[in-house]
């Protein structure tokens, strides 16, 4: 075998097609699919049709495509830019190919490779940017993949990005060298403040931000992302911290971000775990919020990732304060919380008509003093109840809802490592989670529900939650 690459028989090109004519011929399924595709161009599109579809019919009046009812004829493709043979028939088609030949117009007969003089791509659409996906006929479905797999990649804003590039684009010539600090401009713009404003629909500021970095030579900022990294499952990740991981100098990450998903980040960025397990040794809230400032003026993009969602018992406050107080830019990306995943593998309904229909989170961590908890109340009154970092003080959540007069036979659901593999279930009512701070089996993050919304779990893969239950259960 040679090492050389296997050559392309089908080369992909960008045509330009604004102001000129693609002309259709056909009337079903077929002419509409292309008229769907070249409707994402500027090209004026006309449709051969003497019998057109309903839905081709529909189509076309609801997108300003005009539809030449008449029998075709070589004629109607006089003019035409491209041409594509769409009737379904072979013989129609074959006539369709032969008089866009005769008139040099390259044409392309629909699911008839052989007659065909060019391909459509699989299409990803960010005008002006595009990628086209070919496989010269081979494998439609994979083009389809592959079309979708890049377009989640892709932030949505990137042809808005992408036109003010160009707008741009003359006068970094002439006021940035060539060479590294011109490839140091753009790679700033495409990913920094410019970049950040346009997917806020802020072009003022990201105008700013483009001229910010005309005047300094494309240094960029700093800028901290506080990602949420979702409950631990890698696919549980949204796309927009996934692109933030790609595009980071420094992710700095709790104990609780598995290092599957930390690996998700830019191979060469610098990682630094900031620890935060209990009773592990590792750096204070204050040392994390100074080294977030320190990053931040050093001009690096930091991700900071947090389990779950970074709003929700993350400390999120005090790292945003430190970063609004030093002046430093930053965003906040949110993420699947542990509750949200742990109520999917329940199949657990966290509102339930007639039943819950009001949530609370909460943390077994705050309960000083012999006070109820001011979310007791809330208990009572049927809210659903998610607790966080509660194995250690399940008891005692468990005798303040008791006190304030919640039910003994209330339902629980526990889930450790909710959202992972190696996640466990167990179930009992609220007199058996006292039993939860003595499983030292349990060694993961666990979350507690607790509530009558907890009755319309799926108990299937789930263990009860005593020690005497479990036992009767094996007897
Ligand atoms: N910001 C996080 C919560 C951090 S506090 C979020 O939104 O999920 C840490 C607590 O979250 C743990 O003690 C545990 O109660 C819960 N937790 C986080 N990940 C979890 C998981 N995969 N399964 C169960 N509980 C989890």
């Amino acid at each position: 075998m040679s090492g050389e690459t296997a050559k392309l028989n089908a080369f992909p090109v960008f045509m330009r097609v604004e102001g000129r004519r693609v002309t259709i011929v056909g009337g079903g399924e077929e002419a509409l699919a292309k008229a769907r595709l070249m409707a994402q161009s500027s090209a004026e599109i006309v449709v051969v049709a003497e019998a057109p579809e309903t839905a081709l019919v529909e189509w076309a009046s609801a997108n300003g495509v005009a539809i030449v009812r008449e029998a075709y004829e070589a004629g109607h493709l006089d003019g035409a830019a491209l041409v594509f043979a769409a009737t379904g028939d072979e013989a129609s088609d074959g006539a369709v190919v032969a008089d866009a030949r005769t008139r040099s117009i390259p044409v392309n007969a629909v699911d008839r490779p052989e007659l065909c003089d060019f391909f459509t791509p699989a299409l990803v659409n960010r005008a002006p940017v595009a990628v086209a996906i070919g496989t010269e006929g081979a494998g439609p479905i994979l083009a389809q993949m592959l079309r979708a797999a890049i377009d989640r990649m892709l932030p949505p804003s990137l042809g808005r990005l992408a036109a003010l590039a160009a707008a741009y684009r003359d006068r970094v010539e002439t006021s940035v060298p060539k060479g590294a600090a011109r490839r140091r401009f753009w790679k700033s713009f495409f990913t920094g403040a410019a970049s950040r404003a346009i997917a806020r629909c802020d072009e003022a500021s990201a105008r700013n931000a483009a001229e910010g970095l005309l005047s300094n030579n494309g240094v960029e900022t700093g800028h901290i992302a506080l990602v949420g990294a979702g409950p631990g499952a890698e696919d549980l990740l949204t796309l927009r911290a996934q692109r933030l991981l790609m595009e980071a100098d420094v992710i700095v990450h709790d104990a609780l971000v598995p290092e599957a998903v930390v690996a998700m980040g830019r191979r060469d960025a610098e990682r630094i775990h900031a620890g935060k397990r209990k009773g592990c040794h590792s750096k204070t809230q204050a040392e994390i919020n100074e080294l977030l400032v320190e990053l931040g003026r050093a001009g690096k993009r930091v991700v900071r990732l947090k389990s779950g969602d970074p709003l929700v018992f993350g400390r999120a406050g005090e790292e945003m304060s430190a970063l609004r107080d030093a002046g430093i830019s930053y965003e906040v990306v949110p993420g699947i919380t542990a509750a949200f995943a742990a109520a999917a593998d329940f199949e657990l309904p966290l509102t339930l008509r007639g039943v819950a229909s009001s949530m609370v989170f909460t943390t077994g961590h705050d309960l000083k003093g012999r006070a109820l908890p001011d979310w007791a109340k809330l208990a009572i009154s049927g809210a659903t109840v998610a607790v966080y970092m509660g194995r250690s003080t399940a008891a005692e959540v468990a005798g303040r809802l008791q006190d304030a007069g919640l039910s003994p036979d209330t339902a629980v659901a526990v889930v450790e490592n909710a959202s992972l593999g190696n996640r466990r279930l167990a179930h009992g009512t609220l007199a058996d989670l006292p039993a939860l701070s003595e499983r030292d089996d349990m060694t993961g993050p666990v979350l507690t529900i607790i509530g009558d919304a907890v009755a319309g779990a799926n108990f299937d893969r789930s263990e009860p939650l005593a020690a005497h239950k479990r036992a009767a259960v094996h007897v």
